[in-house]
């Protein structure tokens, strides 16, 4: 008998839903999709052709999940690509970022030896910073109007942990976070590339170009996961699919059911108490618990009535931002496409491309979205999964992920994404022949996932890949809301553990861990 019910199968759910069972709980986690892993699959998109559908690369994951959910012996293999990243210059040249900070000095020397000087003193701060971010978001956010003694002395902890920063870098974190990342990225280096390519964690999944304010929080909210400038590129044999299949197996394993294509429609709501759920056929399902692991606003515009809701709290989360940005193509390829500077090596193409040469490029490309247009030379960031895992595409073919921005979910004059997506593959395509001359000809076939695709296919409520913007006002004990930062919720037995809580922020796994860590706590 489940005495639990999760809502959505995303890496996060997967992650509370092991947790709740290892806690005593029998949860019974429904899925919409017939697949599980929310952003986080694989799918075969072209007979023979299978790629990181949504998500090409991990946050990544929080070791201690990877540990406690025995990732590795269930048979997931990760792979830490090295270079990282290979960002491509207009004028042939490229940067490789490697896992040694010193290599990749050596490679920035032959564009300015200041910058390869300073290089490893920025890493060195943002490992520094990074770690102690990274125990902020291991935190429950702590309640602002009746935090407990245990919050308390919490935030005491924390206070003693930023003394023990030091000067230097307690000022660096109180200046940096709610900078523009352009800024942060031109104090320190002077190459356009390497700006650029740093700058670009900053406003990865954001409806923000590098001018805007806080951007450079979100490239510290990644630092604390990877605190590398070039950022994440883990995946895994398989993609992303492999894992959140793995997560899915540990989660059975602990004690949870799962379903799938059992699309929840209604949170049923008694007296102020969470009852249980009904789906899409009509059958009510009764618990006594609920933990959704879908966006904020789904979850309480659409599955909970307004009438089991405050009309100010409906407000609240009417005014949560979820302004989608992200376009998704999955290329089917003949060949592998030679960049710039990089060739068709594929040794050099196992991490991921950076397509977006200066700071001016990416905050044009953003320009576009406000005025709700798809940017005409958009900012790139591209995978090959078959480089990493040649059993994804038939020998000698290859798939190319490609997360493209901006792709406005809201298009000007009441536009619609409907005819427009062969156009927003066609502009991706034509920028990317600049840095992959004949590329275009390899292609035999394309996915092209739109904004609203990502709302309608994929459950993301405004096509944002967060479920949120990542602004500084939606972060910690903003996220979703103020006073509703610790999972809970205004009905009782009501509880989020998706990327709309904190800390969000894309495949760590993080939300669902402290959501479950929350909920087991309250009960
Ligand atoms: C195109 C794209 C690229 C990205 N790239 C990266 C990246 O490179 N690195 C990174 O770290 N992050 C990336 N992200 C972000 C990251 O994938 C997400 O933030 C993360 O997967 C969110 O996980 P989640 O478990 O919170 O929710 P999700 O993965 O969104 O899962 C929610 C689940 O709930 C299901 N669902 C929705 N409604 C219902 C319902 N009514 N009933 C039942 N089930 C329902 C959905 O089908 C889905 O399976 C990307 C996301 C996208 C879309």
């Amino acid at each position: 008998m489940n005495d639990t019910i999760i809502i959505g199968t995303g890496h996060n759910a997967l992650v509370a839903a092991f947790y709740l069972a290892k806690g005593g709980r029998k949860p019974l986690v429904l899925e919409r999709r017939a697949v599980v892993g929310g952003c986080a699959i694989t799918e075969e998109f072209a007979p023979g052709f299978k790629s990181a559908t949504l998500a090409h690369a991990f946050g990544p994951l929080r070791p201690s999940i990877v540990r406690d959910m025995h990732l590795e012996r269930r048979g997931v293999q990760f792979v830490r690509p090295d270079p990282r990243l290979a960002a491509i210059a207009p004028d042939g040249r490229a940067l490789l970022f490697s896992t040694d900070p010193r290599r990749t000095a050596d490679a920035i020397r032959q564009f300015s030896s200041k910058d390869a000087d300073r290089y490893p003193e920025f890493c060195d701060t943002l490992v520094r910073l990074g770690e102690f971010i990274g125990e902020l978001l291991e935190m429950i956010p702590p309640s602002i109007d009746a935090p407990s003694a245990s919050e308390l002395w919490e935030l005491v902890k924390t206070g003693r942990r930023f003394r023990g920063l030091g000067k230097r870098d307690a000022f660096n974190l109180l200046r940096w976070g709610p900078m523009a990342v352009a800024d942060l990225v031109g104090e320190w280096f002077e190459t356009d590339l390497l700006q650029a390519s740093i700058a670009a964690r900053g406003i990865f999944g954001t409806f923000m170009g590098p001018w805007s304010a806080g951007t450079s929080a979100v490239l510290l909210l990644g630092a604390a996961s990877d605190p590398l400038p070039g950022g994440s590129s883990v995946t895994a044999i398989g993609g992303p699919g492999a894992v959140t299949r793995a997560m899915a197996e540990a989660a059975r394993e602990a004690g949870a059911e799962i379903r799938t294509s059992a699309d929840v429609t209604r949170i049923l709501v008694k007296d102020g108490t969470v009852s249980g759920v009904r789906l899409a056929d009509g059958t009510e399902l009764a618990a006594p618990l609920v933990v959704s692991g879908v966006d904020p606003r789904r979850t309480y515009l659409d599955l909970v009535d307004p009438m089991d809701l405050e009309p100010g709290f409906i407000t609240r989360i009417r005014n949560y931002r979820v302004p989608g940005t992200v376009g998704k193509i999955n290329v089917a390829l003949r060949g592998l496409p030679a960049f710039r500077g990089v060739g068709a090596d594929a040794a050099r193409l196992r991490g991921r491309i950076h397509i977006g040469p200066s700071i001016d490029y990416l905050e044009r490309a953003y320009d576009a979205s406000k005025y709700g247009e798809i940017s005409e030379f958009p900012y790139l960031d591209i995978a090959f999964p078959s480089v990493v895992d040649p059993s994804l595409a038939p020998a000698g073919k290859h798939v190319m992920s490609i997360h493209m921005q901006y792709a406005p979910y809201r298009l000007r004059d009441g536009l619609s994404w409907a005819g427009r997506r062969d156009a927003l593959a066609d502009t991706v395509m034509r920028t990317l022949e600049e840095y992959a001359p004949g590329v275009t000809g390899l292609v035999e076939h394309r996915q092209i996932i739109t904004p609203l695709d990502l709302e309608t296919n994929y459950g993301l409520t405004g096509g944002h890949i967060f479920h949120g913007e990542l602004s500084l006002d939606q972060l910690f004990t903003m996220r979703p809301t103020l006073g509703w930062g610790q999972y809970q919720s205004p009905v009782t037995n009501l509880f989020l553990c998706g990327s709309g809580t904190h800390p969000g922020h894309g495949l760590t796994g993080g939300s669902g861990q402290n959501a479950a860590r929350e909920i087991l706590r309250r009960l």
